[in-house]
């Protein structure tokens, strides 16, 4: 992995803990999400494997069987 200068602090957007953050451009909806680097690699390796990035998204563009599966948590 390269090094990367140390991203601003912030409240991330999915865990809303106080972090680094690092900006995160959803391939699904286009939108820039910041988060830190936990929820960056979640929200990475969701949207590879077809899934949503957070409830809003999956509200937002997937079909009602796409919001059960976020709300199980299978993704
Ligand atoms: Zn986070």
């Amino acid at each position: 992995m390269t090094p990367a200068p140390t991203p601003p602090l912030g409240d991330c957007q999915l865990c809303r803990h106080r972090k680094h953050l690092w900006p995160h451009k959803s391939k699904r909806d286009g939108l820039v999400r910041n988060l830190c680097g936990g929820c960056h690699e979640s929200a990475s390796l969701a949207e590879e494997r077809g899934g949503f990035i957070d409830f809003d998204q999956a509200h937002t563009h997937g079909s009602d069987e796409d919001l059960l599966t976020w709300l199980r948590g299978d993704l």
